[in-house]
């Protein structure tokens, strides 16, 4: 399954929540299940720790570490196999009022690979595993180059995976031998050029079918970099995506490396570009006398979308607020609002009998989901960059581009 933006905003919410617990709680069980870990297995492990939990001697713990281990048991049940990235269970009590607890659940599917299976039952949850899985995730291509050597990688966030070094059969230019010259620089010639053909073969295969490539890097010390690239031996799809050509010292993995040194700038920059474009598009919209195919404010931004007029959604990505369903249980009256946090009560607009909450959803996972269903490109905005901040701070984090203009009442 890709890893949309959605989930990955969806775990990030979720590992803030459950270590918003630490320290809170008592009892706390942290389980993480690998991809290839039979839910079966991870069941008979459980009801082991379930009658092992029979020797604790304070009752109130042993409550809660039971109670607890049968709620992972009865939610592994709803699972026929392990999720392709395995699964991680948060479960235990946290500590309401002088001597109540109250028993907190998450479960998560993380955006990488569980890598070993754990149980532990502590005073804190363990997330420690998880932390690293939010890093950056865009993958390049990466190429350093010249005639006698090719390296071949990729860049996966901030991690350099090598793929293929290879050392070229191109003769060196002033070994002649007793061939004329002129024989000698065509034989090298056409063997360079089958050596580049051949990296160039070997980069097509590798990048092509990498989906999220966001783009290559070539790198090399002399001048055979930019006839490699001006020749165009790549593949006309990633020959588009070249972003820059970089001058290094090797053409080993160690180049790799010193490239990727390089392009940190270039890389941050792609990032933050593609928002602070966004962000300066909706301002000028925003400029123009007719209010152009723009939209802010919670209401318009919710009616624009409803209208399938949205073109690109943009979000703070930490907007944190909650779409909260009250219901009155009296008279039925049923209202929604926009909330930072859930409060204890809410009286009846219409009969002051105390409201009951129905629903509660993440505001910006609720936006995906509406997006989704009216075709819209729901656009997170790190506040990273000035235009960042100011799309939360003056349009409270939430603003839209239009794909045509609304009928505006006011
Ligand atoms: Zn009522």
């Amino acid at each position: 399954m890709e890893i949309t933006d959605q989930r990955k905003y969806e775990f990030k919410v979720a590992l803030e929540k459950v270590k918003e617990l630490q320290g809170k709680g008592t009892e706390l069980i942290s389980l993480y299940v690998p991809p290839t870990r039979q839910i079966s297995d991870v069941t008979n492990y459980l009801k082991g720790e379930y009658s092992q939990s029979s020797n604790i001697k304070s009752s109130s713990t042993r409550k809660n570490v039971q109670s607890a281990i049968s709620s992972i048991l009865a939610r592994l049940r709803a699972y026929k196999r392990t999720p392709e990235n395995g699964i991680v269970f948060f479960i235990g009590h946290r500590k309401v009022g002088a001597d109540q607890t109250r028993m907190i659940q998450f479960v998560l599917e993380p955006p990488d690979p569980v890598p070993t299976f754990l149980y532990r039952c502590d005073s804190q949850f363990f997330t420690e595993p998880l932390d690293g899985m939010l890093l950056d995730k865009n993958v390049y291509g990466l190429i350093v180059i010249d005639r006698s050597e090719a390296t071949i990688g990729f860049l996966r966030g901030k991690h350099i995976e090598l793929i293929r070094n290879i050392e070229s059969q191109v003769p060196s230019k002033h070994r002649m031998g007793g061939q004329s010259a002129r024989r000698f620089e065509r034989l090298i010639e056409i063997a360079a050029h089958e050596f580049f053909k051949k990296i160039a073969n070997l980069s097509n295969e590798a990048f092509l079918s990498e989906k999220d490539l966001q783009g290559v890097l070539i790198g090399g010390p002399g001048p055979t970099k930019d006839y490699f690239m001006k020749e165009e031996y790549l593949h006309h799809e990633l020959q588009k995506k070249v972003l820059d050509v970089f001058d290094t010292g090797y053409t080993d993995e160690y180049g790799l490396r010193e490239m990727v040194e390089k392009a940190r700038q270039t890389l941050s920059n792609i990032d933050l570009m593609r928002e602070k474009n966004l962000i300066q598009r909706l301002l000028e919209e925003i400029r123009r006398a007719d209010g152009g195919l723009a939209a802010y404010g919670e209401e318009n931004v919710k009616q624009a979308l409803a209208a399938g007029a949205v073109d690109s959604l943009l979000v703070s990505e930490d907007l944190r607020k909650l779409k909260v369903d009250f219901k009155c249980p009296k008279c039925g009256f049923e209202k929604e609002l926009i909330l930072t946090t859930t409060p204890d009560e809410m009286k009846c607009d219409k009969c002051g009998e105390d409201m009951e909450v129905i629903k509660e959803e993440d505001l910006v996972t609720q936006l995906f989901r509406q997006a989704e269903s009216v075709n819209t490109k729901l656009e997170l905005i790190s506040g990273e960059s000035e235009e960042g901040e100011l799309l939360k701070k003056a349009f409270g984090g939430l603003a839209a581009i239009l794909r045509f203009p609304l009928n505006r009442t006011s």
